[in-house]
């Protein structure tokens, strides 16, 4: 067992961390006063291969691997943790799930345009009828002779203003419960497909979180993702490798909180010497740095799974709960650690522990992840 990350792992790690910190970091809180899109930043970040960072390069992705996904999306999170979610959606929701699924000709005309950042790929799958419950979902797609048509909405998707390609889940039959859900590739700008509401969020503000409404909205047959009824497989497998990603932005926003606290810390006198002093300060300090390692590691072993090609569902799921407890904690601890200060904008603890927050709610429910733990220890 080794604890290293590789040369490239590394490589990926400082390239992520420069750009977050020499770019990302310029516009993070002012994007996020203004709910504004990281437009320019994403450009870039597809020059530098984050968009399809684990896609081979014959389909135009930088042929790297999970781990190092991880970490840059870490990196990334550390700073701007809406940038982190725009390009984890990108890769593991859609991209990863366009290598799986897709064919040859869907994968040469989206995966390789999507993997390369030259377009942006979001995921509908959430209606409100169906969070946690993604099989109870009601949108419809009728097939007539060549085509599907799509009728309902979907709530909530992210990048669903800004993607040029959305991966929409419907059902050919309601009547057959999962057994008729499929996977649709939708372009932008599709008659009948159209943005219905921006949603106006607590954090991660600098991402896109929107309706989808779909009405008669004529799909090419081909473009279906696979098969008729996997729909629902193809939605939980994506979401298995997103819970990685979600993972790598909580434990970014973890760490960020801890070391500005730190920082902090050092500085902050209070009766006459500096509040790292205290020993109650001190306790946090030990514990949150631990649990952070211990949310870290088990990111990287979920990754790792997944890069060795074996089942990392359960692991995947444990990383997730756990980075988003520690997420959700420590930057409620920095916010604690800075008093006043922390509560005020010109520190930027308040926007991890309003960024903090989704990680517990998105791609599952912290308790959705623990029904997949439970799942498959009953299963043992
Ligand atoms: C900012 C943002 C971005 C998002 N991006 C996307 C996206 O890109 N694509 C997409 O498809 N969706 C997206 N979502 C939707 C997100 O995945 C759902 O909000 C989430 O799955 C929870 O569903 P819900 O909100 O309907 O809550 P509900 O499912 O109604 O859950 C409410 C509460 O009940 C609990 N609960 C539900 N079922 C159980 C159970 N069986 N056992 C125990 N407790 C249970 C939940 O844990 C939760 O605490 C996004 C949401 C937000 C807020």
């Amino acid at each position: 067992m080794d604890f290293e990350l590789t040369e490239e792992q590394k490589m990926v790690q400082q390239t992520a961390r420069s750009f977050a910190q020499e770019v990302l970091a310029k516009t993070v809180a002012e994007r996020d006063a203004e709910e504004r899109f990281p437009y320019d930043e994403v450009k870039q970040m597809a020059e530098l291969g984050f968009m399809g960072i684990a896609v081979p390069e014959e389909y135009n992705g930088s042929g790297l691997d999970i781990v190092s996904y991880a970490v840059m999306i870490e990196e990334l999170a550390k700073v701007d943790a809406s940038a982190a979610v725009v390009v984890s959606v990108n890769n593991s929701l859609v991209c990863d799930i366009l290598l799986k699924f897709a064919d040859d000709e869907q994968k040469e005309k989206y995966l390789k345009p999507l993997a390369s950042g030259q377009k942006l790929g979001a995921f509908a799958l959430s209606e409100a009828e169906a969070g946690s419950d993604p099989g109870g979902l009601i949108c419809t797609a009728g097939k007539v002779g060549n085509e599907y048509i799509l009728n309902g909405t979907k709530n909530f998707t992210t990048n669903g203003s800004t993607a040029d390609v959305v991966i929409v889940f419907a059902t050919i039959n309601k009547e057959i419960g999962h057994k008729g859900i499929c996977a649709f590739i939708v372009e932008k700008g599709t008659p009948g497909f159209r943005v219905s509401k921006k949603e106006k969020k607590m954090g991660i503000r600098s991402s896109d979180t929107c309706e989808l409404t779909f009405e008669d909205c004529h799909i090419p047959a081909e473009n279906l993702l696979f098969q008729e009824g996997k729909g629902l497989k193809i939605a939980l497998t994506a979401l298995d490798s997103g819970r990685i990603g979600i993972a790598s932005q909580a434990i970014g926003i973890a760490q960020a909180s801890l070391d500005t606290a730190l920082a902090y810390a050092k500085e902050r006198k209070q009766f006459g010497k500096a509040i790292s002093e205290f020993q109650a300060t001190q306790f946090k300090f030990a514990d949150l740095a631990t649990e952070i390692d211990a949310a870290r590691l088990l990111i990287y072993r979920a990754a790792a799974l997944k890069d060795a090609g074996k089942k990392f569902e359960r692991e995947a799921a444990m990383a997730k709960l756990k980075a988003s407890q520690i997420a959700v904690r420590a930057s409620d601890e920095a916010v604690q650690i800075l008093g006043g200060y922390g509560y005020i904008t010109d520190f930027p603890v308040e926007r991890y522990f309003r960024d903090a927050k989704i990680t517990e709610l998105y791609e599952g429910t912290s308790e959705i992840q623990k029904l997949v733990i439970a799942r498959q220890l009953l299963r043992e």
